[in-house]
Order: C-alpha cells, then structure tokens, then sequence
C-alpha cells in the first residue's frame, strides 16, 4: 500500500513549493502518533505554509481518493492524529502565527498551528485573556484544541474552548474553502457550522485559520489549598462552595490513591487516606480578597484539616505546581498508567471515587482519581504494575474500563470531557450514545466528507 500511494503522490511535489513535502522514513517517523500511542508511517508528511497549500493538498487526495490526516502538535491523548490508514499526514506546525490582537475588538487573529501557550502569554501581555488552560498548552496547538474542544482547570468559570471560537477558516476535504463567524462577539447567521467543527476530531475539515474571543484579564486571584481526612467531607465541602454564592474559577480535587503517590514522589512518609482540594477566584483585588476570606471560613466549617490561603502570585503558583504534579508522579510508579477523562453530574464523586477504588481491588489495580470537581470531569487514572504502552495497557485493562465506562454512562456521564475519542476510545462510542445520534454524525460526516478520506479509521466508522 505506501509504495502504491507514494507513487500516486509523487505528482503533489508540482503542486507545493519545494520544501513542503517529506518522504524519507526518518522524517515520517516523527510524526507517526501522539501521546497515547504511534502509528503506521504516513506515506508522506505535508508541511503547508498557507491555506491555499492546504487546499491544494486537500482538493489533490479528494481526486486521487488519498487519505488525509490533519496533526497538530501530536500531544493529543487518544490517538486521534494517528494517519491510521496511511496517505497524506498534514501538519500544521508551521502554520504557527499569531496575526493580530485586538485591544479594541477583543479579539485574536492566529493560524491553526500556534501553541496555546504563545497565545495565551501573547494576549496577557496586551491585558487581554485567553481562559482555556489545557495541562498540554505550552505544547499543543489551538487547531488541536479547538478539533478536541480541550478544557482545563479555568473552564469552570470561563468555559471551554467553544465558548471562545468566534470565526474559524476551514478547508473541506475536497478543497472548499469555508470562512465562518468573524469578528463579531455575537452571530446568528445560518446553522452554528463553526460548533460542529469545534470538537470533530479532525473528521470534518482542517482548520487552518481561527478568531478567538478575548476578555480583560483578571487583576488578582487567590488560591486556597485544603486538605480532609476523606473524599465524602471533601465533597462536603464543594457542595458548600458553590451554595456559597461564590464561583470560583478553579475548583480541583485528588482522591487518597494519588496523595498517597505524590507523597512517595516528594520523598514524603505515605498516608493511607485524604483528599485535597484547590481553589482559585480571580477578579478585582476587593472582590478576590472578601471571596478567599469566605472561601477559607466554609472550608474550615465543613471539616478542612488544615487549609492554606496563598494571597501572591508565587504562593498561588506553588499551590498550582502540586496540583500539576499528579499526573507525574502517578507516572513514577514505573507501571503503565491509563488517564480516563471521564465527567460525571457533579453530585456523583463520592461514588465515582468508591466506584474506582472496588474495580481496582476487583481487577487487581490501582486506582487513582484527581481533577476538575467543579465540571465533573474526573481523570480515573487506572495503574498497572508493568511498564507497557498504553494500547498494551488499554487492552490488559480493557475489562475494568468496560466496567468503568459502563457505570459512568448508567450515571448520565460521558466517557470523555476534553480529550476526545479518537482510536483509544472507540469501543465506547457505540455504547456512549443512541444508533439515531450516530445516525446523525454519519450523516454529517457523509456530508462534508462523502469518499471518508478525512482523518479515516477512526470512532466514527
Ligand atoms: C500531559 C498532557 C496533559 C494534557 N492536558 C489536557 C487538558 O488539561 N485538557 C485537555 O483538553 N486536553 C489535555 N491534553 C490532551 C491534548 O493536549 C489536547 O487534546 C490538545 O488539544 C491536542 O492538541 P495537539 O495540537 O497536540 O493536537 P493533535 O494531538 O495533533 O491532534 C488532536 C486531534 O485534533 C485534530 N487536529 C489537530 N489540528 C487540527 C486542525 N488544525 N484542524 C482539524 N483537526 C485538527 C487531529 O486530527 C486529532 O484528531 C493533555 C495531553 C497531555 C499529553
């Protein structure tokens, strides 16, 4: 098959200025997975500098019946830029510029392939806010962001990457180049084409160009760390906030399994039971300063073992540098880690944790969970004692995350809540939703994709 499909290539290289297109197996190496697992080689990489070369690429595999799939930065975690079928891989690393910020329209200009961090320091610095805070932002792209629809501790408050997308260019897979919304904070023309780009996995068009929604940044925030003897008093306590009246901005929790672990890391004597939990407001200096006062007292009141206010910006980054530490130091078990973003209705976390932790002594694992409370949406870390690939460790664990996803769905809950299906969470997807709303993606999909050349053999077929 790649012989084949590089010869039919090979008329593309007149198409492309001289430099856009890699052939050897070494340069296709680098671009052959993601963060949960590598692929296939692509038959070949396309590096476009435009959108015009991408829609020359697009509209050449649409006659040639050629797959194409699109890659960002590669730090998804479910596989979704894996060119699973092999064809053109299109990255759109270079395709990296910011174009503009708008102090006036509250707005940025930037190309797909920017990272998420560069945006958010570049807006920062004009005093402008870019609020969707993925874990992976200094490494990803926004064009992979907005195909997963990504999220992050902030979009509590500030919801997710959507809630920011105000125009996107995007070329079809025949070529077709579609521009949507724009600069305007509010538009209701047509069907919402841009929601169903934001989220599609790559499946429906690349995304090459987008127009972000900005808000004035924050002058101030606190952060408030606690820590309780068990996940029922922590829960308590997060049912408290949010009756308070009080919205935070961040609002994070670990269960005992992955205090236990980050304890081990930092070289601490491991207890065998807590939860902790972090909170963040952000607003004007009065407003932040009254709340973590409040914030501090419902603590206290609803059982908090010890709770700590960080008042600047240092304090409250090293409360955040423990938190983002979690996912590291379940890692350093040497074992094969499994990092399921499931989201539950808010009100089911005292069970999800006791769920998690009876299908790890029924599957003999261990069970770690830690993240957003304030969404739902829970990271169940399933751990493994030997050092496997996660599609090693994805089919070892394969009866427990049946059990798992079975039992979040029965709950109302969603198998994922950021980082997508991709190929990792395929198996779910039938079960995940009706035969009339997979009827409903097919029928889209056939739409703007109808040879299903656009990031093929993935969850939707
Ligand atoms: C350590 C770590 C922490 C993470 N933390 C978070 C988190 O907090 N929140 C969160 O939401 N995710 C998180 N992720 C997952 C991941 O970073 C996000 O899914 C991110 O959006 C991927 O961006 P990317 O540029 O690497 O995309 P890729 O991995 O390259 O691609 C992801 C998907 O998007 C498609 N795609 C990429 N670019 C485009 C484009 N321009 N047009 C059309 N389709 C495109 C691909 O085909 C693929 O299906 C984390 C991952 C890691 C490894």
């Amino acid at each position: 098959m790649s012989i084949l499909t590089q010869t039919n290539l090979v008329p593309l290289i007149s198409l492309l200025p001289p430099d856009r297109l890699f052939w050897s197996e070494d340069e296709r190496a680098n671009f052959t997975g993601d963060k949960w697992a590598r692929g296939p080689l692509p038959d070949v990489v396309a590096r476009p500098h435009t959108t015009e070369e991408v829609a020359i690429i697009a509209h050449f595999c649409f006659q040639q019946n050629i797959p194409l799939t699109t890659r960002g930065a590669g730090w998804g975690y479910v596989g979704g830029a894996i060119a699973s079928q092999g064809g053109v891989l299109l990255s759109l690393d270079a395709m990296n510029r910011i174009l503009d910020i708008s102090r006036t329209d509250f707005v940025a200009h930037v190309e797909a392939g920017a990272l998420t961090g560069d945006i958010a320091r570049a807006v920062r610095e004009v005093g402008l806010f870019y609020p969707p805070d993925p874990a992976s932002l200094d490494h990803c792209t926004i064009g992979g962001n907005i195909a997963t629809n990504a999220g992050g501790p902030h979009c509590l408050k500030y919801g997710v990457t959507r809630s920011y997308v105000l125009g996107l260019e995007v070329v079809l897979m025949d070529g077709t180049v579609l521009r949507l919304g724009g600069d305007t904070h509010k538009n209701k023309t047509g069907f919402d084409l841009l929601g169903l780009f934001v989220g599609s996995e790559g499946m429906l068009g690349i995304v090459t160009q987008a127009t972000l929604r900005l808000l004035p940044h924050p002058r101030a925030r606190r952060a408030l760390a606690a820590h309780f003897a068990n996940i029922e008093v922590a829960a308590k306590a997060i049912g408290a906030i949010l009756e308070s009246g009080v919205l935070p901005c961040a609002l994070e929790v670990a269960d005992a399994a992955t205090l236990r672990h980050f304890r081990a890391a930092q070289g601490q004597i491991p207890r065998v039971e807590g939860s902790h939990l972090l909170v963040e407001v952000d607003g004007l200096e009065e407003s932040v300063s009254a709340e973590a006062q409040l914030l501090s007292q419902i603590l206290r009141s609803s059982g908090a073992l010890g709770c700590r206010v960080a008042t600047t910006e240092a304090q409250v980054e090293e409360l955040w540098q423990m938190r983002r530490s979690f996912s590291a130091s379940l890692s350093a078990t040497g074992g094969a880690k499994l990092n399921e973003d499931i989201v539950v209705p808010r009100g089911k976390l005292v069970e999800l944790v006791a769920f998690a932790e009876q299908l790890g002594r029924k599957h003999s694992l261990e069970v770690a969970c830690f993240g957003h409370a304030g969404d739902g949406n829970i990271h169940v870390n399933l751990l493994l004692d030997t050092p496997l690939s996660p599609q090693e460790a994805g089919q070892r664990a394969q009866p427990a995350l049946d059990e798992l996803f079975a039992q979040i769905l029965s709950w109302g809950g969603a198998i994922t809540g950021e980082h997508g299906i991709g190929l990792a969470k395929a198996r779910w997807w039938p079960g995940a939703v009706s035969p009339e709303v997979r009827h409903a993606h097919a029928a889209i999909k056939t739409a703007l994709d109808p040879k299903a050349l656009l990031n093929p053999g993935k969850w939707l077929e």
